[in-house]
């Protein structure tokens, strides 16, 4: 066998405890959720429970998504105006009743956690396990950022030499327009809209074409909560029209983004190109998301890591696994535990409790996904044939791709982010250091997962990698709001980290004020 020459006496210092006994391949079915609980953002619920599942099923039955006209671009300048002067009161309104008024919403969505468990589903193609996580997820946005407005709203005295009184506080900018992205159409719509709001700004919100009745429905919570309706307007429609006449339209203060790094690019450009002030632009975008994996690390480990970061919500995150990069001489058995794990996935209806992986968002997504595939198909080695999917699904439910996997040449290669449940594996051998440096190249600045048992190895190669957000000896995906503080640099964004302490900061101004005593 060939030595690990990248690992040196420090594999010597690994904590026995660590060195937990192999089991044999292969692994038994992964469930999701089924470790950690909180910690890795996922459920930990046993949604099979009747006391669970009867009221996620009756919401399931009962629910309708709701139809939502298009917004008609030439209101637009009369919704800006209403916002606008919406925003001279809510800008006015206390932090503290602000932050009461999101409370109250968080309050009740929690209390409609089925209801929209179901819209999820049904809009949003969401397994349940996502479903719920998603209405967590938005919950604790809502919480999250009351509490947080209501710190750092709070003016800070500056104390110094001048002999004066000086004072440093946060002023809202005014109206913001937030448009968010359809595969956390609840959550990352809430967050958005909330962060803006709980500092006193007022928002137009355009979600993604393809889920706009989740973001209606959280509308009218917010609005059934207190805020105001001309200070939460909800304006659906395509980017290239309606998103791109809001961004165009002269007096918005601020724009907030979660989607494609080619889009935010477009809205950078435009926000640019506008006379009048600078408008500053929060973007959070794609990632070529990389797992990197040396050889003291464990197989059951990465596989379960690997299967949770790259297949679960069918790879439909920004934070998704997209590039493992195995050291050689751990990669087969690894390869052979993946193939086990992802076998036992269940693709499928997003409906049925039992799915794991359910479709991609539309048609388009399949088209682009399938071009990807067919290219893979002829120039890589296939090494997870699409795997778990239900007898009958691929008939009879749309869109569905199953988890697959292919042996790509090098980490060069990798030039696209592709948004599904398709993992790309290379091989690498040598400094670990090099490997980072490849990824970093890619330009991307996401996630990146690093598994290994050298502690000194895992922070050197986090502290390499231009990224936002480093998971190590875990899975790479489910960010929790206000102790993972979540959002990438580079193509993968402007940097502002989501449910983290600085986020707020950016939705406002700062002003000095400086008192001649
Ligand atoms: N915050 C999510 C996570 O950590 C990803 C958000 C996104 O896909 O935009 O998995």
């Amino acid at each position: 066998q060939l030595a690990d020459e990248s690992v040196g006496m420090e594999e010597l210092l690994i904590s026995p405890l660590r060195l937990e006994p192999h089991t044999s391949l292969p692994l038994p079915p992964v469930l999701f959720g089924s470790h950690a609980g909180a910690r890795a953002n996922s459920t930990g619920l046993d949604l099979t429970v009747p006391a669970m599942r009867d009221p996620l099923l009756a919401a399931y039955a009962a629910v309708q998504v709701p139809q939502v006209p298009e917004f008609d671009v030439k209101n637009i300048p009369d919704a800006y105006a209403d916002c606008a002067s919406s925003y001279q009161k809510w800008s006015k309104t206390g932090v503290t009743e602000r932050a009461a008024i999101l409370r109250r919403a968080a309050d009740a969505l929690q209390a409609q956690t089925p209801h929209f468990c179901a819209l999820l589903v049904k809009e949003a193609f969401k397994t349940w396990g996502d479903a719920v996580a998603e209405v967590r997820e938005a919950v604790d946005f809502l919480r999250y950022y009351a509490d947080e407005a209501e710190r750092i709203m709070a003016p800070i005295a500056m104390p110094g030499p001048t002999g004066e009184s000086n004072e440093l506080r946060l002023i809202a900018r005014g109206v913001w327009v937030c448009i968010s992205p359809w595969n956390f159409p609840l959550a990352i719509f809430a967050g958005q809209v909330a962060a803006a709001l709980a500092t006193g700004n007022t928002v137009l919100a355009k979600p993604a074409e393809q889920t706009p009745g989740v973001a209606l429905e959280a509308v009218r919570l917010l609005h059934a909560a207190g805020v105001p309706a001309d200070a939460l307007q909800l304006l659906h429609g395509a980017g290239d029209t309606v998103g791109a006449a809001l961004v165009a339209q002269p007096g918005v203060a601020g724009v907030v983004f979660t989607g494609s790094t080619q889009v935010a690019k477009i809205i950078h450009r435009a926000l640019a190109a506008k006379d009048g002030p600078i408008v500053p632009l929060i973007a959070e975008t794609g990632g070529i998301n990389a797992m990197v994996v040396d050889s003291t690390a464990l197989p059951e480990q990465v596989s379960d890591a690997v299967v949770q970061s790259a297949f679960r919500s069918a790879g439909q995150r920004c934070s998704a696994l997209r590039l493992l990069c195995l050291h050689e001489q751990i990669a087969d058995p690894v390869i052979a535990m993946i193939r086990g794990a992802a076998q036992e996935l269940v693709a499928g209806d997003p409906a049925d409790l039992a799915t794991d992986v359910g479709p991609v968002i539309d048609r388009e997504a399949f088209d682009g996904i399938q071009k990807h595939l067919l290219r893979l198909n002829s120039e890589s080695k296939r090494l997870l044939a699409p795997a778990g999917i239900a007898q009958a699904a691929t008939n009879s439910i749309a869109n569905l791709i199953p988890p697959q996997a292919f042996e790509v040449p090098s980490i060069a290669a990798m030039q696209q982010e592709i948004f599904g449940p398709v993992l790309h594996i290379v091989r690498w051998s040598g400094d670990p250091l090099a490997v980072i440096e490849q990824i970093n190249a890619l330009g991307y600045g996401l996630t990146i997962g690093i598994q290994t048992r050298i502690d000194s190895r895992a922070q050197a190669l986090a502290r390499a990698s231009h990224v936002g957000n480093v998971y190590i000896n875990r899975n790479q995906i489910g960010a929790v709001v206000g102790v993972q503080p979540f959002g990438g640099e580079g193509l993968s964004g402007t940097g502002p980290k989501a449910g983290g302490p600085h986020y707020l900061a950016r939705f406002c101004a700062e002003q000095t004020i400086t008192v001649n005593t």
